[in-house]
Order: structure tokens, then C-alpha cells, then sequence
């Protein structure tokens, strides 16, 4: 009848699922009836109709609304199942700037169509994919699909596009951006969507030629905004406080709570666990959960989960805390979150071209940001919003917005990918926002220096090789340089926002930890250390347990062997040998050494009279990070990142030869960069 709930909005609902003809489960009726109530299903026919007559569309809504879930369906119900099955182009991808977005939508996707994940609908990101030939939508990351544009420049494969989160603004959006725009005039028949928080939809509407707009009505209830009287001294500790002064005295309702670093979480979920048990039966009992990049999809599922139920049958109520790096922000919407806590900080990386060095902070957010955070709660009831900074400093302090990645990262990897693409004049490309000619120009001059790009700014082989790596160019170099893998791993700088620290370091067991990480340490740097700790790791059958007894990080070890298996598949679909130096060989750890060189030529640093170190290129002052594993103070070491906190360090640093520097500058590394090995 067309009255149900389903009837109003769904014409032609039959028993029989159109993309598996199976009848379908009971499951599905349960999660359409909660779909339906979702605010996109309200504009649902104004969407399919302005998705009819226009090329592109953009969509503006607050998270929560159901754009990212069910935006893709209502472009699915316009395909038709017999031609997406025959011709294999009628797919429809929808991009995520984070990967764990995608791989967890799709999964609640698949289950809101009530079919298998990797079959009708699948994931594609870096290094791991689910899909199948009956896939039809396939939720991918952004620098997936700008990958695939390489071998695809026309993304035949595609029939509609949706561009989600688009406001992130993340480098490889940017990138699609300038690229799709090309491809729309080439391909009428292509469609695209693009997603975007309110603020941002104007932008992208003057982009696109003026694309109509649709917005999803907003929050219903409002949110209380509470300042410090005072500044914070400890944010982390002012945020725990914060947690159990709220689980004390307020009515239930989640609390989502962000946090800067991995650690930071995991530490701070033990705190807030532990505070509340100390604490007996004058408080409910909590659920507390981390949300960051790196968990799996089904750690994620955690946070959808209800609220722990009373210990007794009439006892205090539980309460659900989630601790989460800026991800909450957009990309994931908790419904029962009532309470938010928001200390102003963030992880941030940012690229100097000047000095050339990626710098990687606790920085402050900017008031975007903050608008988003507080817009994290206020869905189902009023909610709270606690910023731990002054109102004061919230109007003062604050920059407005939080600049795109691309106006602030090191953009080799994406200048690689577009010259790759046949873009060549990259000053007249169509960037939304265009980044500074400067880092343009060393970005160039970094490709040309890894031998990537000539003197004429063509592609090389070896660029082309590098372009086909999801990698810096400088691991990529790297990895062809040499041929003992697992190195690569942990130093891989992109993949370091991937994998979380290696080592655990519990607060509570700081000594045994301690003592747990000299037991893998290589006198001669971090990166052979953290070598050493992957072998380990293989040599005890990759078990969990031994991981924890060792304070190591199961997750990332298991990821990196991952990573580490599909690099291979890769140097393997490119012929390039896969060779390696014996473990017993006495050269094995300097072969490794020099691997690493071939590709951080540039990050190396030397030895000053007044002990501190001096970087080649750019010379600046810096200092061993703590941290370090060497038993000595090298002449010259290799390092991965620049951190700055008190002075600025070097951290994972690696003890190299100064006659191996002549080698390469000689080009004697170069020119055999096939066979480094003996
Ligand atoms: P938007 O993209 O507009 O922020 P989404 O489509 O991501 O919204 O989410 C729509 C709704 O689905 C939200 O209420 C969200 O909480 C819920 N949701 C999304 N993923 C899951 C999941 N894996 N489990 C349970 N609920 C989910
Ligand atoms: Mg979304």
C-alpha cells in the first residue's frame, strides 16, 4: 500500500533483491525502515531529478543526513541490472578521502542492499581490495580512483562518480577535481556528484559551472557551547577530567572526545576505563571506544554499538565514550552522541618547500574545525559541546579555516601522477586552489634529482616506474634501489600516517616496555631496529600474543606484511627483480643501508663540532630525537621526518657512510638501480 513508511518512497518495491535475485532478508526491511527516516530520503525525488537533467550535482548537508550511505543507492536505482552486468562500465564509484570510510560504508552499504560485500558492492584503497565482476558500486579512496585514471584517463568503467567529502579537500580530491573537469567535457555521458559539508558547497557550485545545488535540511536540535574559564594547561589530561565530570553528574548520552595522536587515544581510553572502575558502583559502568585511520572495519563497528547496559537491574545507567583523532569530524556520524569534548588540537602535517621538510605537529585547529566538532552531536536531542580553550581564544586565536592539503603537503607523489596522466603543463592545470609555484618548482626539482624526470621535465622510465608505486617517489626509489622489503615498511612516509607507532608504550608498564624495545635494538639505527622487529615477528608465526608480551603493535605488523606482500605483487607486474641479500650474509644490514640512502639522499644530516646535526640540503640545525636506537652519534645519518617540539628533531634516524653519498652523487647507485644487491 502507499502509505507504509517504504510505499511513500519506494515505487516499485518488489520481494526479489534486483542484483541477486534473492528474495530479500528480514534484516532489510529492519535497516530500510531506519533508511527511509534518514533526512536524504526527504529530497529523494529532487535529487533524481535534478541528477537526470544535470552532468554534475552537488549535494550540501550535515553529516549524519545519510549522503554518504544512501546518495549512491539512489544513483543505483537508476541503472539498469541488465546492462551493468553486460557492459562492464556501468559502475558507480564513490570516493572517500580516508580509507577506513571506505571500507566500513561499503560494508554497511552492502548490508542495507542486503548482498555480500565484494560481490555487488565492494571497496577498492590503498593496497587492499574486495571486489568482484559483479560489482556495480564501489566505494574507493580518492587516490584509488586517480590511479586508475592513469591506465583509464577517460574512466570508461565509470557511469557516475560521487565525489564525497569534497570539502576535506584532501591532495588526491584536488588532483580529481582538475581531472574529472576534463573528463565531464569529454564524456557527456559521465555523471558526477559531488558531496560537500554547507559551508564549502558555493565553492565547488562556481567550480563546476554554476551545478545546482541540493541541500539536506540540517540539525534539529540545538547545541550548548561551553568555554574554560581558563586555558588548559594539559588538554589531555583537562579532556579525561572533562569525561568523568560528565559521566558523573549528566544525564546519559555518548561522548565523543578528540584527541591528536594514536598513542594519545590509546592511552587515554586506558585512563578513562580505569578511572571509571576505581570509582565502583557511584558511577554506570562505560564502553570506551578509539576511533582513528588505522583501526579495522570491525574495530570500527564498535562504535555503533549501544551503550554498556546497568550492572544491576536498577543500577546507574552506561554510557558510551568514543576517543577519535579529527576523523569524527566528517567521516563518521555516531547517532547517540549527545556530549562532545573538544581541547583544540590536531595532528597536522605540513610541508615547508623552502626547507623541504615535512613537519608533523600538535597544532592547533582552526575555527572550521571547531564548527564541525560541536556539529558532531545535536542529532537525536540537544546536545553539549564542552571547547576546552577560552571563548576568548576560540575568537582570537583560532585561523579560520584549516588550509587544503594541497597548499600545504609535498606534492612530488602527485606531480608524478598528473605528468603521468599526460598533463605536462602543470601551471595552467585546473587546480581548485592552486599550490605555490614554489612547491611546484622544488617538487620538480626533487623528481629530477631521484632521476624521475629529465632535464626537459619528461617522464623517465624510472619516473614511470615510481608513478606506478602508491609510495612517496623517494620509497619508491628506494624500494627499486633495493630488494629487502620489509625495511620499506616502516619508513614509509605516507604509510606512517597509516601505521601507528610500532612500538606500544603503555603508561603503566613504561620500564618493561622500555626493556622490550632494546631487545630489538640495532646499534646502527631505527630503521634496522624496526627491521629486526619484523623479523621477529615472522620468526614467531606473526602471533598476537607474542606481540603484546613484547609491547609490540600487532595491528601495524600485520598491516606492514600486508603492505609489504602487495609491493611485491607490484615490483613483480613490473619486472623488476626481487632479490635479497641473506640474512647470515655479513653485508645483509649495510646492503639495507644503502637501499635506504638511494632514496632519502636528501634527508641526510651531518655531524657538527658542537654536537648537534646540520641537514645537507637546507642546513638547519637539528637533533637526535630521544627516541633514537644508536649507541653513537654518527657523521651522517639518514632520518625520515622533522618533528618540532621543544628544538627540532630527527626522528628514525639511520647511521650511513659519507663514501656512499660519493656513490651516489657519481651516479654509480643510479645507473644500476636494478641490482643494488651482490
Ligand atoms: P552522512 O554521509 O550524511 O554523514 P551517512 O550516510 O554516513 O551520513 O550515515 C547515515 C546514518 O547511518 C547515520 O545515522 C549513521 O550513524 C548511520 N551509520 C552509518 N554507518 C553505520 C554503521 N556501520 N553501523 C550503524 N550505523 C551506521
Ligand atoms: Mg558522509
Amino acid at each position: 500500500g502507499g502509505t507504509t513508511a517504504h510505499g511513500v518512497y519506494i515505487s516499485n518495491m518488489s520481494v526479489v533483491n534486483r542484483w541477486n535475485g534473492r528474495p530479500y532478508s528480514q534484516r532489510y526491511y529492519d535497516m530500510l525502515e531506519k533508511r527511509t527516516s534518514l533526512p536524504v530520503w526527504r529530497q529523494k525525488r529532487e535529487f533524481l531529478k535534478a541528477f537526470e537533467d544535470n552532468q554534475v550535482l552537488i549535494i550540501a548537508g550535515e553529516p549524519g543526513s545519510g549522503k554518504t550511505t544512501q546518495i549512491s543507492q539512489f544513483v543505483l536505482e537508476t541503472i539498469d541490472v541488465e546492462s551493468a552486468y553486460k557492459h562492464k562500465r556501468f559502475m558507480v564509484g564513490c570516493t572517500q578521502p580516508h580509507r577506513l570510510a571506505a571500507m566500513s560504508v561499503s560494508r554497511r552499504v552492502a548490508e542495507e542492499m542486503d548482498v555480500t560485500i565484494g560481490e555487488e558492492v565492494g571497496y577498492s584503497v590503498r593496497l587492499e581490495d574486495s571486489i568482484s565482476d559483479k560489482t556495480v558500486l564501489k566505494y574507493l579512496t580518492d587516490g584509488i580512483l586517480l590511479r586508475e585514471a592513469i591506465n583509464d584517463p577517460l574512466l570508461w568503467r565509470y557511469k557516475v562518480i560521487i565525489l564525497d567529502e569534497a570539502n576535506e579537500r584532501s591532495l588526491a580530491t584536488d588532483v580529481l577535481l582538475g581531472v574529472l573537469k576534463g573528463v565531464l567535457k569529454k564524456r557527456p555521458d559521465l555523471k558526477l556528484v559531488v558531496i560537500s559539508e554547507t559551508h564549502k558547497a558555493k565553492k565547488f557550485q562556481s567550480y563546476f559551472f554554476g551545478a545546482p545545488l541540493i541541500k539536506v535540511p540540517g540539525r534539529l536540535h540545538p547545541v550548548e557551547i561551553f568555554y574554560t574559564q581558563e586555558p588548559e594547561r594539559d588538554y589531555l589530561e583537562a579532556a579525561i577530567r572533562t569525561v568523568v565530570q560528565i559521566h558523573m553528574c549528566e544525564p546519559p548520552g555518548g561522548i565523543l572526545v578528540f584527541l591528536a595522536g594514536e598513542q594519545e587515544i590509546e592511552d587515554a581510553c586506558h585512563k578513562i576505563t580505569e578511572l571509571v572502575s576505581e570509582m565502583g558502583d557511584q558511577l554506570g559502568p562505560v564502553k570506551v571506544v578509539p576511533l582513528f585511520s588505522t583501526l579495522t572495519p570491525l574495530m570500527l563497528n564498535k562504535i555503533y554499538e549501544p551503550p554498556p547496559s546497568p550492572l544491576t537491574k536498577d543500577g546507574l545507567a552506561g554510557r558510551k565514550i568514543v576517543v577519535s583523532t579529527n576523523i569524527a569530524e566528517t567521516s563518521f556520524s555516531i547517532d547517540d552522541i549527545v556530549y562532545v569534548i573538544d581541547p583544540g588540537f590536531a595532528k597536522q602535517k605540513v610541508y615547508n618547500p623552502r626547507v623541504h621538510v615535512d613537519f608533523s605537529f600538535v597544532s592547533p585547529i582552526s575555527k572550521a574545525s571547531a564548527h564541525l566538532r560541536s556539529g558532531c552531536v545535536g542529532r537525536t536531542q540537544r546536545g553539549k559541546c564542552f571547547r576546552l580553550y577560552t571563548e576568548k581564544s576560540f575568537k582570537n586565536d583560532l585561523q579560520p579555516k584549516t588550509y587544503p592539503e594541497i597548499l600545504r603537503s609535498n606534492i612530488a607523489h602527485t606531480v608524478l601522477t598528473l605528468k603521468k596522466l599526460g598533463i605536462d603543463d602543470l601551471i595552467h592545470f585546473d587546480f581548485m586552489d592552486p599550490p605555490a609555484p614554489e612547491a611546484l618548482m622544488r617538487a620538480l626539482e626533487v623528481l629530477n634529482y631521484l632521476g624521475a624526470l629529465d632535464d626537459n621535465g619528461n617522464l623517465t622510465k624510472l619516473g614511470e616506474i615510481l608513478s606506478e608505486f602508491p609510495l612517496d617517489p623517494h620509497i619508491g626509489k628506494m624500494l627499486v634501489a633495493s630488494s629487502n622489503m620489509p625495511i620499506s615498511l616502516f619508513y614509509d612516509k605516507p604509510m606512517f600516517s597509516v601505521i601507528p607507532n610500532c612500538f606500544v608504550q603503555p603508561r603503566k608498564a613504561q620500564k618493561a616496555s622500555v626493556e622490550a624495545k632494546a631487545r630489538f635494538r640495532h646499534i646502527d639505527g631505527d630503521h634496522l631496529t624496526l627491521l629486526n622487529v619484523y623479523h621477529a615477528y615472522k620468526r614467531n608465526n606473526e602471533d598476537e600474543s607474542w606481540c603484546s608480551e613484547n609491547f609490540v603493535n600487532y595491528r601495524a605488523l600485520k598491516f606492514a606484511d600486508n603492505v609489504r606482500h602487495q609491493l611485491a605483487c607490484i615490483m613483480i607486474r613490473l619486472n623488476l627483480k626481487l632479490c635479497s641479500t641473506d640474512f647470515n650474509n655479513r653485508d645483509y644490514y649495510t646492503n639495507i643501508r644503502k637501499a635506504l640512502l638511494a632514496g632519502y639522499f636528501m634527508q641526510v644530516a651531518h655531524l657538527e663540532s658542537k654536537g648537534h646535526y646540520l641537514t645537507m640540503k637546507d642546513n638547519l640545525v637539528v637533533h637526535l630525537h630521544p627516541s633514537n636506537c644508536l649507541d653513537h652519534k654518527p657523521e651522517w645519518v639518514i632520518y625520515n621526518e622533522c618533528v618540532l617540539t621543544s628544538k627540532l628533531f630527527i626522528q628514525t634516524v639511520t647511521d650511513v657512510r659519507g663514501q656512499w653519498l660519493v656513490l651516489i652523487f657519481t651516479e654509480k647507485i643510479f645507473s644500476s638501480f636494478f641490482h643494488l644487491c651482490p
